[in-house]
């Protein structure tokens, strides 16, 4: 490869700044990185989607190493509980958007970048999405739900773009490039979001040996150890300077789990691109991004559910499928407790069924259809409660509306009521 040498002086040329070769000069002298790694590097643009704990390891390691425009999209706000494993925020930056103070500390880090870091402090859309892939050539999912994942994988197909995505769920992280030289979308794997939120953990796994590993609940994780996400998210920023800087990727068709209890890295050859995906295969049904396609069609928002709620008479009710002792903490007044654990119990169903049942006969007399709403801390479950309690129900041969609450509790306090407890 030719490089451009610049004048800077009568006694040298260098395709690089002094500057930047004193600040790149560890990796610099690495032969299969060398000058050429560090010139694809800076002319790439990374689009980095979810600013939480693998999005602040990924992105302060990305732009250390030089990455020319680092796009960062999150549209919460930091909270004192992030503070433990997300770790570039401070107490003092507690309310802020987190994707404003990551750029902050990812430009005070390599102030050498040739395009300031951007933050995008809104939500992932299926407006905004494919025009944000469309201008970055490699994109990390750093995310923590269904929705955005599919938005990610189906964008990335969409406009031919590998997508690194990475999860942590408790002490377990996990990492694959999807869509790279011809390898498996997450659509290969998991063709319909709502469908395979309804399986346990047990009876998804889709590669033989490793069933136990490549397990549903890493789409949608919550909880974790302190350094799970910043291990992952780490990795994830060595798999995207790999993509950006043309060496050769690790984990295309492969997925990396990380089992911290053990110290140990399993490695897992996945199946082949399925022919039959349906946004990746020979005749794909999706050609475009709609929530449709995304697990959202379930959803009411805040602002539908307040509507209802604020009407004559009890037009819904609530199924809150938290556990007992969640429920305790704070709920809405009046709901039914279902847990979770028993709609996805099939001998528990005859009960579910009858305790629905008797709300909906007594509410029968004052709303017409009948209308469930399920709740959750953070919108996750109440998605997978629709899927199961419309099946229980057997709602499409009757007149029955099943939804779910938008973001839970966590969203509903943030945008509806402020004085609702949050735990
Ligand atoms: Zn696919």
């Amino acid at each position: 490869m030719e490089f451009e040498r610049v004048e800077f002086g009568k006694t040298y040329t260098s395709p690089l700044t002094p500057e930047e070769v004193n600040h790149y000069s560890r990796q610099l002298v690495l032969p299969q990185f060398g000058v050429e790694g560090q010139i694809k590097l800076k002319n790439t643009s990374v689009l980095l989607v979810g600013a939480g704990g693998l999005g602040c390891s990924a992105a302060i390691h990305l732009a250390g190493s030089g990455v020319g425009q680092l796009t960062i999209v999150d549209h919460d706000r930091i909270e004192a509980s992030n503070l433990h494993r997300q770790i570039l925020y401070r107490s003092e930056d507690v309310g802020r958007y987190k994707a404003e103070v990551l750029v902050e500390r990812c430009s005070r880090s390599n102030p050498l970048s040739r395009m300031a870091p951007v933050a995008l402090c809104t939500a992932l859309t299926t407006e905004n999405c494919l025009e944000l892939v469309r201008n970055h050539a490699v994109i990390l999912d750093c995310t923590d739900n269904v929705y955005a994942r599919y938005l990610l994988n189906d964008a990335c197909v969409l406009r031919g773009r590998a997508l690194v995505s990475a999860s942590a769920l408790k002490f377990d992280g996990q990492l694959t490039v999807y869509n790279h030289q011809g390898s498996v979308c997450r659509r290969c794997l998991f063709p319909d979001p709502m469908a395979l939120q309804a399986q346990s953990c047990d009876d998804n796994g889709v590669m033989g040996p490793g069933t136990q590993y490549l397990c549903w609940c890493f789409v949608r994780h919550r909880c974790t150890h302190h350094a799970v996400p910043g291990i992952m998210g780490s990795l994830q920023a060595m798999e995207a300077i790999k993509l950006a800087s043309g060496m050769a990727v690790s984990f295309a068709g492969v997925q990396l789990h990380y089992d911290s209890l053990s110290g140990s890295f399993y490695r897992f050859k996945l199946r082949p691109r399925n022919p039959d995906c349906p946004v990746c295969g020979d005749k794909p049904s999706i050609r475009t991004l709609d929530d449709s396609h995304l697990g959202t069609n379930t959803c009411w928002t805040r602002q539908e559910l307040k509507a209802k709620l604020d009407l004559p008479g009890d037009s819904i009710f609530l199924v809150d499928v938290r556990s007992p002792v969640e429920l305790q903490i704070c709920g809405f007044s009046d709901s039914l407790n279902i847990p979770i654990t028993s709609l996805q119990d099939p001998s528990m169903h005859a009960e579910v069924s009858s305790q629905i049942e008797a709300r909906l006969t007594a509410q029968r007399t004052r709303s017409d259809p009948p209308m469930v709403v399920t709740v959750c801390r953070r919108g996750n479950d109440s998605q997978l409660a629709v899927h199961l309690l419309r099946k229980i129900l057997k709602d499409e041969e009757r007149e029955l509306i099943v939804k779910d609450l938008h973001g839970g509790l966590y969203a509903w306090k943030k945008e509806m009521d402020p004085e609702f407890p949050q735990y």
